[in-house]
């Protein structure tokens, strides 16, 4: 369990809302896919400096997640998350449960890039875009509306759909 203290200088657990955007240092790749995957907002740049990944978090009122020890002491940071677990999907538990995120929305952003998802009520228009098995075999559709990805039922890795179960049960029981 996080201790609320080590949340620094948000203003109370109630305030943190869906609404909640991210970004992650250059750590945390894999656990910024899992938010995305959870639906948050969430930025990441692999190589960014602690100076432009502060500018950016201050610009567009970001919740800085990072597992760097030196970050966190240069003066003035606010909204940090200090991850220390070493793998991805326990240190998303560990931003859920610090954060006490509720509500998901599944869907909805990109993975690779962030963006959003939007339905494609015809089917056609990916025809040539997906595996024909799944043109035949599924019905709902989404492309990202920033790099044009197309999601279906099923297109995320097995192993984010196994372990949903589990963070959905984890919400339930914080
Ligand atoms: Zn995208």
């Amino acid at each position: 369990m996080i201790r609320r203290k080590e949340i620094k200088n948000y203003l109370t657990p109630d305030a943190i809302s869906q609404d909640i955007k991210f970004i992650a240092d250059a750590m945390l790749g894999r656990l910024a896919r899992w938010l995305r995957f959870l639906g948050f907002d969430t930025l990441y740049y692999s190589g960014i400096s602690d100076s432009r990944l502060i500018r950016i978090a201050k610009e567009q009122d970001r919740f800085i997640l990072t597992r760097d020890t030196r970050l966190i002491r240069i003066k003035g940071l606010k909204d940090y998350l200090l991850i220390k677990a070493n793998d991805s999907f326990h240190q998303l538990l560990e931003v859920i449960d610090a954060l006490k995120l509720k509500h998901f929305d599944l869907l909805s952003r990109c993975v690779k890039c962030n963006g959003r998802l939007s339905r494609i009520f015809d089917k056609g228009e990916i025809k040539d875009s997906v595996p024909e098995y799944v043109f035949l075999h599924c019905n709902i559709f989404l492309k990202c509306t920033d790099c044009g990805r197309i999601y279906w039922e099923g297109s995320h890795p097995k192993k984010f759909r196994e372990k949903l179960g589990d963070i959905l049960k984890f919400s339930n029981d914080t």
